[in-house]
């Protein structure tokens, strides 16, 4: 069998362990038991890159955040990536347009990019978007699951529709342009289904749900319908799977008794039913419930032998281990070069 390839990932939250007090405690530089991502359980499992999400929480469960608040942690968040790729020692790269992204895969150093989850630091008026992109922001999710001053997300209730609440707001609307103009991806997962058909009406970029699943195979409000999945086609865009039981499996639950042959399942629907260059991974590692035969980042080469079984063939696996996502990132990124 040739050497499995590399793997980008839309989507860990493996950075709270760094600037989260309510989730510190180990150090992403150092194998850990606990959680699923640091840098040597990365090399380990193949993971040569990803989008590292910075996420403020709630103060309570739906509860909005302030802006004030959202901005130091979102920058406490930011700062702690840049300081791991300062300690990491050539280890991992923060990676700011698509030749360092490749160069970081071709040198074997992880190549992380700078996601923001729910736009709750950018001030309404966006006023400081550029200096978060001066720092390295290269990706931002509209919403978190609530509301905030760009749009609405969605709840994680059991065969929930989508299709809950208003579209963007018109600041969202001139933040997805003005991410557009800057070359920032905008990624749909957590978002309504209103102000994903507003996105894919203005967006001039690939339209990218970076951890989502297929609504048709697990009915959460967290996952895509085939009228959206047909729309991220259209876009060239990509959906990220994510490894997260409740959004794999057809009874939504948290339950680490589930085989890898459901994340497969996923892959297998979105390559037929619109193409295999649309597909990706998206993991959610240290976000979410994940099934106890992948356990962690060093589980990954099982997956690629699973979607291997299943019928990708190598050039497929290339381009959903990785050659997927470096062309929608390049191609939404050079709007900003
Ligand atoms: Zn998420």
């Amino acid at each position: 069998m040739p050497k499995r390839p590399l793997i980008f990932d839309g989507h860990n939250d493996a950075l709270q362990v760094l600037y989260n007090p309510g989730k510190m405690g180990r150090d992403l530089l150092e194998e850990s038991s606990s959680g699923h991502l640091d840098l040597p359980r990365a090399a380990a499992g193949g993971f040569g890159g990803g989008m590292f999400a910075v996420f403020v929480s709630s103060p309570r469960p739906g509860a909005a955040v302030e802006l004030a608040c959202a901005q130091e942690v979102t920058e406490r968040g930011m700062k702690s990536l840049l300081d791991l790729e300062a300690r990491a020692q050539g280890r991992l790269r923060v990676v700011r347009d698509a030749a360092s992204l490749e160069r970081a895969f071709r040198d074997g150093v992880v190549g992380a990019v700078m996601h923001l989850e729910g736009a709750e630091a950018i001030a309404p008026g966006l006023e400081n978007l550029g200096a978060y992109y001066g720092l390295g922001l290269r990706s931002i999710g509209l919403v978190w699951s609530r509301p905030n001053a760009f749009g609405t997300g969605v709840d994680f209730r059991s065969g929930g529709s989508p299709d809950q609440g208003p579209g963007l707001t018109a600041e969202g609307k001139a933040l997805v342009a003005a991410c557009n103009r800057m070359g920032i991806l905008v990624d749909l997962s957590h978002l309504n289904e209103a102000g994903f058909w507003d996105v894919a009406r203005l967006s001039s970029a690939p339209l990218v749900a970076t951890h989502s699943c297929v609504h048709r195979l697990s009915p959460s409000p967290r996952n895509l319908t085939d009228a959206q999945l047909d729309a991220i086609a259209a876009s060239n865009g990509i959906v990220g799977i994510n490894f997260a039981t409740i959004f794999l499996r057809a009874d939504n639950r948290k339950e680490p008794d589930t085989p890898l042959s459901e994340i497969v399942k996923h892959f297998r629907y979105i390559a037929d039913r619109i193409g295999v260059a649309h597909v990706g991974f998206g993991s959610d590692f240290d976000g979410c419930t994940l099934s106890r035969e992948l356990g962690d980042a060093r589980g990954l080469p099982r997956l690629l032998d699973a979607l291997a079984d299943a019928g990708f063939g190598d050039e497929d696996l290339r381009l959903v281990a990785h050659g997927n996502w470096m062309r929608v990132l390049a191609a939404t990124w050079k709007a900003g070069a």
